[in-house]
């Protein structure tokens, strides 16, 4: 008899359902959705239809029925908290007639979360230990719901957490781990390029020339470019049989996208730009302190982000008030009455005081107007004045933002932090 067992079939046509009720509604939009179909481009599967279930069993099992005659590849996000709302485990065990036992080693998992947290662990949420028969178990690091991998053969189905920050590894996990092997014996290596200094649209045409060089090359790169807040990235892919070629084919271009665009790159890693900062205190054994009007603390917040800051970052002030930047900064009074409490002048002399205070080599000064009220026409909404001194440099820069009063925040933690890199790199 012939040998039936061959590789598994490839999967190409993929369909998602989103499940949560709030998305129906006009408050909450589904972003999740977007995240899978981006993984799942990457590896060359097409996305061909989404939808979006509440969370009600009658419903969502009339999507997944219907759903999975059209596709090779199902993924549903959401629904799998402990709740009696949240029934996508369920009833995809119901439809696809996979009886549901609970898993020790999920229970255990749960269990542990409560207790190094001193909680007792609530009964209902055993629920989340169920796993369907034959289903595989992903962990999640980031919450007490597991994630479910189920191969029919020549189909699969995933089940991940609606949490973003708890989705977001899990899908990068199942895409190496379980769909990278199922796209034909290919894998994908990514890169994250970090940019600031340049709109989305500059940063496009400069690279224009290159997507076209990489397009044709022997190993094809392609290159999706996504704005996020004060800062662009540049996000590489290859595809292909060996890992070394892509991962070099990778490096290639990375350094083909700094030698055009300079210091604007600020990683090619995936780094954060405070990670960078960190790295760069380090490389030097030096110390930075941040005295933040504007920003409240939201520079010294995503630098203390970054595990080991501590070797770096001591003193963080937030110096709300006039009188607040007078006396714990030693800004005089009559520089903020004769330029503003936004003005170049004042942010200069915020880090010199925190430099000063604190001892470091590097000090930093943010203040700024936020709004949505406090503009004027000379100093509108959005201006901020940034100040880095480092050793014997001295960088002050305004700034006009955009946006809503957290975006204008925190763009300019982004400037503050990006200024202090470009000093650093000298
Ligand atoms: P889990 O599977 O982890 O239990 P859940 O659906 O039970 O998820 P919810 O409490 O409903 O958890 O949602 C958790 C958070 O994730 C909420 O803020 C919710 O709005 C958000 N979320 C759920 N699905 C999506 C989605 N498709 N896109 C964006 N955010 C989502
Ligand atoms: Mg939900």
């Amino acid at each position: 008899m012939a040998d039936l067992t061959g590789p598994p079939a490839p999967l190409e046509r993929a369909g998602i359902i989103a499940v949560g009720s709030e998305l129906l509604t006009p408050l909450k939009s589904d972003t999740n959705s977007l995240r899978i179909t981006d993984a799942l481009n990457q590896l060359g599967i097409e996305v061909v239809a989404k939808a979006i279930a509440g969370d009600d069993r009658r419903e969502l099992a009339a999507v997944v029925r219907s759903m999975l005659d059209r596709v090779d590849l199902l993924v549903l996000c959401g629904g799998l908290g402990p709740t009696d709302d949240d029934v996508t485990r369920e009833v995809v065990a119901e439809v696809l007639d996979r009886p549901l036992a609970e898993d020790g080693d999920v229970a255990a998992a749960v269990a542990k979360r409560f207790a190094d947290r001193g909680l007792e662990m609530p009964r209902i949420n055993l629920r989340q230990a169920l796993v369907p028969a034959g289903a595989v178990v992903l962990p999640n690091p980031k919450g007490t719901a597991p994630g479910l991998w189920l191969d029919l053969g020549d189909r699969a189905v995933v089940l991940l957490p609606g949490p973003p920050r708890e989705l977001i590894p899990m899908l990068q996990r199942v895409a190496e781990e379980h769909l990278a092997a199922r796209t034909g014996g290919r894998t994908l290596v990514r890169r994250i390029v970090g940019i600031t200094g340049r709109t989305e649209s500059h940063t496009d045409e400069a690279l224009g020339p290159l997507y076209a060089r990489w397009a044709s090359a022997d190993v094809r790169i392609s290159a999706t470019i996504l704005a996020a807040l004060g800062q662009i990235e540049l996000h590489l892919s290859a595809r292909g049989p060996d890992a070394g070629a892509l991962n070099g084919a990778l490096d290639r271009a990375a350094s083909d996208v700094q030698a055009v665009l300079g210091a604007d790159v600020f990683s090619v890693d995936g780094r954060g730009l405070e990670a960078v900062v960190g790295d760069l205190l380090v490389g030097r054994g030096w110390w930075i302190a941040v005295a933040e009007s504007c920003t409240g603390g939201l520079v010294a917040e995503r630098l203390t982000r970054v595990p080991g800051s501590s070797r770096y970052l001591g003193h963080g002030i937030v110096a709300y008030s006039n009188a607040a930047k007078t006396a714990l900064l030693g800004v005089p009074p009559a520089l903020i009455e004769s330029k503003g409490a936004v003005s170049e002048d004042v942010a200069r002399a915020m880090a010199l005081g925190v430099r000063e205070r604190s001892g470091a080599e590097v000090g930093v000064g943010v203040t700024g107007i936020a709004g949505p009220g406090g503009g004027t026409t000379a100093k509108p909404v959005g201006t901020v004045a940034v100040a880095v001194v480092a050793g014997p440099i001295l960088r002050v820069r305004t700034l006009r933002l955009m946006g809503e009063r957290e975006h204008v925040r925190y763009q300019a933690s982004q400037a503050a932090l990006d200024v202090v890199r470009r000093v650093l790199q000298g």
